[in-house]
């Protein structure tokens, strides 16, 4: 528990000789000459690093001074990051292509010349929306200065005008969705321009996909990679078709075992045991995020409840104004969104709040436990709160996924007899009990 220095610098040495892999871009410096020299090479030599960087960051190396000047509310006041400038160089725009997000927003994205900027060449430029394009006037066949940023992505920040030919002519923003053909519309306030087509976009549906299963949301694991081939397939059209999938579907897959058919089906099985506000944030209502949605959760308790609510209750919740309010309310209009809703409550999604006590512990972190048979101190609903009261998850079928097996007395044949051939783990109440104290 003691650390092996007050010093930052040799600490990090210390961990490189116990066999952790730590970068050799670290430097001990003792005046603000070194820093500066030290800032200077990296901002000449940032391109023979075998990875993209925006700066450097300034630390005090006294872990005692460190906690003297402890941490403002946003950040430690014993590190600071040295930004570079900022590589600018010009280019011509040779066409643009019209991306379709997740939410039907259009990102317009320039095609360039390709020209070396920051140790890349770069070929491709967001333009960012249909406004600012506007504001600076950029034309096909303009020269355009292009940056690289923080970001990634490189954008174009501004038109060389002094290279401006007779012949350009002012771009027109396209006005129907490149992936379906819906007229596009520019809700007011937002800069960018939408595909209103939320329902039958293809970007759009497998964005929503993509969203469901995510490690936040209803966390299918193994279920993104396979979103385009199940799509593509006629499989899943909306989430609640993933509950409906049946094995010797996924088999007939190209590219799809028999072993990634199980697990894919069982992380689908698992996942019908999630909590409520798992399940609000996972059918994707705009606007609704993954605080909103667990205030929802908790407000309401149930999807029912949620789906009959008046704009006046809605409002009533933590973190709920007017915009999200009525989001919600246009969401649950939908009879698509119902009827989604219905099925996959059919299948046996929870759309109850699992009154779960808060977290006690994360003894249990990483862990998915499934109950059977029945137990002397506790109902297996109050061992269900105890395992997510310590940070594990519950889970309804025994799987290589399984840590273990809490068995109480009369537990199901099939369900034993599973574990043991996986080899998974038998613990009993006590055991359990034991490793919670
Ligand atoms: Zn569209």
């Amino acid at each position: 528990d003691e650390p092996v220095s007050d010093s930052h610098f040799a600490t990090l040495q210390h961990a490189r000789e116990w066999g952790f892999k730590i970068p050799p871009y670290i430097q001990q410096c003792h005046t603000i000459e070194e820093i500066m020299q030290f800032a200077s090479h990296w901002e000449q030599q940032r391109h023979q690093l075998p990875f993209d960087i925006d700066g450097i960051v300034i630390k005090v190396d006294s872990f005692a001074r460190q906690k003297i000047l402890g941490f403002t509310a946003k950040s430690p006041r014993w590190a600071i990051a040295y930004k570079f400038k900022t590589e600018r160089v010009t280019t011509r725009l040779l066409s643009i292509d019209y991306q379709v997000g997740r939410t039907g927003a259009i990102t317009p994205v320039a095609n360039l010349e390709p020209v070396q900027l920051g140790g890349t060449i770069v070929k491709r430029a967001s333009l960012h929306n249909a406004e600012q394009m506007e504001l600076l006037d950029i034309r096909l066949g303009d020269y355009v200065f292009v940056e690289k940023g923080g970001e990634i992505i490189p954008k174009v920040v501004g038109v060389d005008l002094t290279k401006r030919s007779d012949e350009v002519k002012p771009l027109v923003f396209i006005t129907h969705c490149p992936e379906c053909g819906t007229r596009l519309v520019k809700p007011e306030g937002e800069a960018r321009h939408f595909c209103p087509n939320d329902e039958g976009c293809p970007p759009q549906i497998k964005g929503k996909l993509e969203h469901f299963v995510s490690r936040k949301a209803m966390d299918i694991a193994g279920a993104e990679a396979t979103i385009d081939l199940l799509y593509n397939a006629g499989l899943v059209k909306t989430p609640a078709d993933f509950y409906y999938l049946k094995k010797n579907q996924l088999t007939g897959l190209v590219r799809f075992g028999e072993k990634s058919a199980d697990n894919l089906l069982t992380s689908i099985e698992q996942s019908k045991n999630n909590d409520l506000h798992r399940v609000i944030y996972a059918i994707g209502i705009r606007y609704v995020g993954e605080t909103t949605a667990r205030h929802l959760a908790g407000y309401f308790g149930s999807m029912d409840n949620l789906m009959k609510a008046s704009r006046e209750e809605l409002l009533q919740v933590e973190e709920v104004g007017e915009k999200i309010a009525d989001s919600i309310i246009e969401y649950f209009k939908n009879p698509a969104h119902r009827e989604m809703i219905a099925r996959m409550k059919e299948a046996g999604v929870n759309m109850q709040k699992l009154s779960s006590p808060s977290l006690q512990s994360e003894k249990l972190k990483g862990m998915t436990i499934v109950i059977s048979g029945t137990f002397e101190k506790f109902s297996r609903d109050e061992l269900k709160k105890l395992i997510e009261a310590h940070g594990g998850k519950n889970g309804s079928a025994v799987s290589s996924a399984t840590s273990f097996l809490l068995a109480g007395k009369n537990i199901g044949p099939a369900k034993l007899e599973k574990a043991k051939k996986l080899g998974i783990k038998i613990i009993s109440e006590d055991e359990f009990i034991h490793m919670i104290e």
